[in-house]
């Protein structure tokens, strides 16, 4: 962060926003042990220390002190959904060194790896059990949010809601595809935030169901650091971010971390991805630390 609070790409390509204090390398460790969790009914959340208090759809509306206060107690609960084919893939670095890392700070993390679940991220008819509503004239939307208070979706959306419903974290580890999530994760968006379950109408954004909720972006690009920023090819990386944090996640009353972005990592030296790696686990020591970003189309665009 500058003296005047804007964003600052650091040399190894991670992005921090003013909310985040700049932090020390630390040297990448070995990994002990990579919990993955790819059931698609029961979660298994993998757990070292105490649990802490389970942050349910039924929570009161307004209490931020306690929310804040609750996010300090040790044992929280994080859901991984994680997008990458291959498992020596610098997303699954990022991805195991979370788990790691959480791991070791006592709280419990869930992965849903997408991929080897084989998530099917189509939304159709066969996502409703039972009778629809109107069978006339299908509208996902609809019979999405009548399935939901029936107890009639799909048994995989069904296991993912339980993994949102338990977790005080979601992490999205990504690569960015085409300026936004890969199609599988998109997928996983449409299905499982439904209507009744992540937001109503009304009931979004600050009202949203998951409001008692961290969410975070740590992607990955291909283009470098320079290429998005205003001036640069691509736009600045806040302008991707719009429909993801704010449409998608903020829209359901996710409170948004700042993104970790690690740009460019096959035109990185190895030092320099290890180093990426690095600053990850480095974030994670604090993270329940941090502020929330002001999720508002100032953060993105400027006043
Ligand atoms: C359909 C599609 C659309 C795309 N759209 C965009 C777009 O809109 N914008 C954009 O910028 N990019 C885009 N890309 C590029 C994409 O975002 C990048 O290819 C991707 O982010 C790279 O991440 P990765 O995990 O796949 O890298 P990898 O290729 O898996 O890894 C890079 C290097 O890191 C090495 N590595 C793995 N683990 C470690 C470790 N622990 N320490 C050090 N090195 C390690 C790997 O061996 C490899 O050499 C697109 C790609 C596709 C396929």
């Amino acid at each position: 962060m500058d003296s005047e609070g804007q964003m600052v790409v650091s040399s190894a390509g991670i992005t921090e926003s003013q909310n985040i204090t700049r932090r020390p390398r630390a040297l990448e460790t070995p990994i002990s042990n990579s919990l993955k969790f790819t059931e698609v009914m029961e979660p298994r959340w993998e757990q070292k220390g105490q649990l802490g208090a389970n942050l349910c759809l039924s929570d009161t509306v307004g209490e931020a002190s306690n929310f804040q206060k609750s996010l300090k107690e040790p044992g929280k609960k994080v859901l991984i959904v994680y997008a990458h084919q291959e498992p020596m893939s610098f997303n699954a670095a990022l991805k195991d060194a979370a788990v790691r890392e959480l791991s070791a700070q006592g709280c419990a993390v869930a992965v849903s790896d997408l991929y080897a679940m084989g998530f099917e991220p189509r939304a159709t008819r066969s996502d409703i059990t039972g009778t629809l509503s109107n069978p006339d004239s299908f509208n996902y939307g609809v019979e999405a949010h009548e399935a939901f208070k029936k107890g009639a979706l799909a048994g995989d959306i069904l296991a993912e809601q339980k993994k949102v419903q338990e977790a005080d974290l979601v992490i999205f580890q990504f690569p960015l595809y085409w300026f936004s999530v890969p199609a599988i994760m998109k997928g996983w968006m449409d299905r499982v935030l439904c209507q009744g379950f992540a937001f109503d109408i009304p009931g979004f954004y600050d009202s949203g169901f998951l409001k008692r909720k961290l969410a975070l972006l740590s992607l990955t690009t291909g283009g470098v650091a320079s290429s998005y920023t205003k001036a640069g090819d691509y736009g600045d990386f806040r302008y991707f971010l719009w429909p993801l944090q704010h449409g998608t996640l903020h829209f359901c009353g996710f409170k948004v971390l700042a993104p970790q972005i690690s740009f460019a990592p096959e035109y990185s030296s190895e030092e320099e991805r290890k180093s990426m790696v690095a600053s990850w686990t480095q974030r994670l020591k604090s993270l329940w630390t941090e502020e929330p970003i002001q999720c508002s189309p100032p953060w993105y665009f400027g006043q």
